[in-house]
């Protein structure tokens, strides 16, 4: 392995913080093998350059030499840590070393992963990595939605890596599509615990019956459950063993989390302040509850002419990939996102005449799709906002696990309303470990610093009456529905016209003020004052985002001192 060397961790992110900026040393020392100590090739470097990873993260530093040692590896690494890098790059890597011998083209690389938005992002990634040798390496997605047969045709030409669900790639060993009895080398199964909880046990086993007798393996997982050791003594032989992380969540120095206790209807008066002031700066997830929540939210913040899209269980798959996609390419900045508390509760009462058997059935299926989610990613995530506070610790995990992904630094903040209390306390103790203070620390805002937005935001509230919100999910479903099914045939032979399709457009189900959008200079905080981008003037909601600020502005904008370091407070009167 590379010699180690001392060097300091990059803190110098572009970070937005919410309040009073992480409590961490700017200057840890720590030691980390660099990407070109690790005797990679000169074009994988090139493609790990263009993707702007300036030093590897813990999982990759440490696996990514013992794959290119040959040896089996199980990693539990938690999403966000940077592990399919981890067994992409040294995938890439030994298949350029072996074609430098050898001209033979055939399959030597199984991933197998347990949804196709998986196999996508998976596929994603090894595309970007191999940018500079994609005619040495070849790739194939196979877990899309056509037919087998339809895919019969680029299995034939033996792509060096084939991606896909345990399902479909025991579909093509079974029908001769794929012959991996001779040519596998490596076979790699990521969020092995999700394969399990979706079922498709018994397919791995049966593909392992199609494998030769001897190839590496790599195992990821966020968990090592039961079943994952299992797996792993049917796959792995003498494997090395990587825990890496005793946390779920990055450390303080990349992850600040603060929490603000406020009254329940205060909380769209904090929120519709922290955003209109730019408190809150960045591409930002905000969690709520419920659907309604979800949807109540959007229209509230349409008020302000404050644009956000949803997300939740209740849209097409295809619309909330598309959703997800465009959130990464930097389309939105706001998503709201609803993770049922279903999904985590399984105290979930069954008071509104569900039987047990249904609500078993509808916890399975909400518990496949949280753990769909759980493995997207979200890219540049800057702040997660629990505008409602999780159920359970396991959800807190999962939301705030959204942002400072990779090498980023990222910020969550949750509001704590008076009956979130009790979990709020139970989740922050099982955080804090032995003596260290809490994680979650208080964020320092002065509710009567924005008093004078409050009779906005209750006119607002009002507006958002129950037969809007019913009426906007309604209208959002129809036309996600449209979206999803009605133009999909349209789009695959138009890509191009997807990007133009957005989810961000205002529902309009509420009466909106126009004259709420703007941000008067009397309302602006004393210590805010003089930062005219809060009274910029208004613009058209339908107009495309990117056109709302021209390039000069946006610049000038970025160059502009962040307004939180000149936020002053009182020490005597936090709230
Ligand atoms: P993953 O855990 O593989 O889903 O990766 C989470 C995010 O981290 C992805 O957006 C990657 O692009 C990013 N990432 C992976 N490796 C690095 C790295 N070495 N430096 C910075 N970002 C990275």
């Amino acid at each position: 392995m590379a010699k180690k060397k001392s060097k300091k961790k990059n803190t110098n992110k572009s970070l937005v913080d919410l309040g009073l900026g992480p409590d961490s040393d700017d200057n840890v020392e720590e030691k980390c093998v660099e990407f070109h100590e690790m005797g990679l090739d000169d074009r994988v470097l090139k493609d790990i350059a263009k993707l702007g990873w300036a030093k590897p993260t813990l999982i990759q530093e440490q696996a990514i030499p013992l794959v290119l040692e040959g040896k089996d590896v199980m990693a539990r690494a938690r999403t966000g840590s940077g592990k399919t890098a981890a067994f992409v790059v040294p995938l890439i890597q030994k298949i350029l070393l072996r074609k430098l011998t050898s001209d033979e083209q055939y399959v030597s690389t199984l991933v197998l992963t347990p949804s196709r938005e998986l196999c996508t992002q998976v596929y994603s990634n090894i595309k970007d990595l191999s940018s500079s040798c994609s005619r040495e390496v070849k790739c194939a997605d196979v877990s899309g939605q056509v037919n087998i047969t339809a895919q019969r045709s680029i299995l034939m030409e033996k792509p060096d890596i084939v991606v896909g669900t345990p399902g479909r790639i025991l579909q093509h060993l079974q029908s001769n599509n794929l012959d991996l009895k001779e040519s596998l080398e490596m076979l790699v199964i990521d969020e092995a615990d999700l394969v399990f909880s979706f079922g498709y046990e018994s397919d791995v086993k049966a593909i392992l019956e199609y494998l030769p007798k001897i190839y590496q393996s790599i195992l990821m997982s966020a968990t090592l459950s039961e079943e994952v050791v299992e797996l792993k003594k049917l796959v792995l032989h003498n494997p090395v063993i990587l825990k890496l992380e005793d946390s779920d969540l990055a450390d303080s120095g990349q992850l600040s989390q603060y929490h603000v206790k406020c009254a329940q209807d205060d909380k769209f008066l904090l929120i519709f302040s922290l955003l209109k002031l730019k408190l809150i700066r960045g591409k930002t997830i905000i969690f709520v509850n419920t659907i309604d929540r979800c949807i109540r939210l959007k229209l509230f913040l349409e008020q302000f002419q404050i644009r956000s899209c949803v997300l939740n269980s209740e849209l097409p798959v295809n619309s909330r990939c598309h959703i997800v996609n465009q959130f990464n390419s930097g389309l939105y900045d706001i998503i709201i996102a609803s993770d049922e508390s279903i999904l985590l509760d399984k105290k979930h009462n069954v008071a509104d005449g569900e039987s047990n058997k249904q609500l078993k059935k509808k916890i399975k299926k909400k518990s496949k799709e949280y753990g769909v989610s759980r493995g997207i990613d979200f890219q540049n995530v800057s702040n997660v906002v629990n505008f409602d506070f999780p159920l359970s610790l396991k959800a807190y995990i999962h939301r705030v696990g959204r942002t400072a992904r990779g090498d980023q630094l990222g910020t969550s903040l949750s509001f704590v309303g008076e009956n979130e209390l009790g979990v709020f306390n139970e989740i922050e103790s099982t955080l804090q470990s032995g003596d260290n203070a809490s994680p979650l620390k208080p964020y320092k805002f002065r509710m009567s610093e924005i008093e004078g937005f409050r009779y906005r935001a209750q006119d607002a509230l009002r507006a958002v009456t129950k037969v809007a919100v019913k009426e906007a999910r309604l209208k959002e479903i129809k036309s996600e529905i449209l979206n999803s099914k009605k133009l999909k045939t349209y789009f695959d032979d138009n890509p191009r016209d997807l990007k133009l399709l957005r989810h961000d457009k205002a529902l309009h189900s509420a009466k909106v003020h126009a004259e709420l959008s703007s941000v008067p200079d009397y309302l602006v905080p004393k210590a805010l004052k003089g930062n005219t981008s809060f009274t910029r003037k208004r613009v058209n909601p339908d107009a495309n985002s990117t056109q709302i600020e021209s390039k000069a502005v946006k610049i000038k904008r970025k160059k502009e001192e962040n307004p939180l370091k000149s936020f002053k407070f009182k020490r005597s009167s936090q709230t």
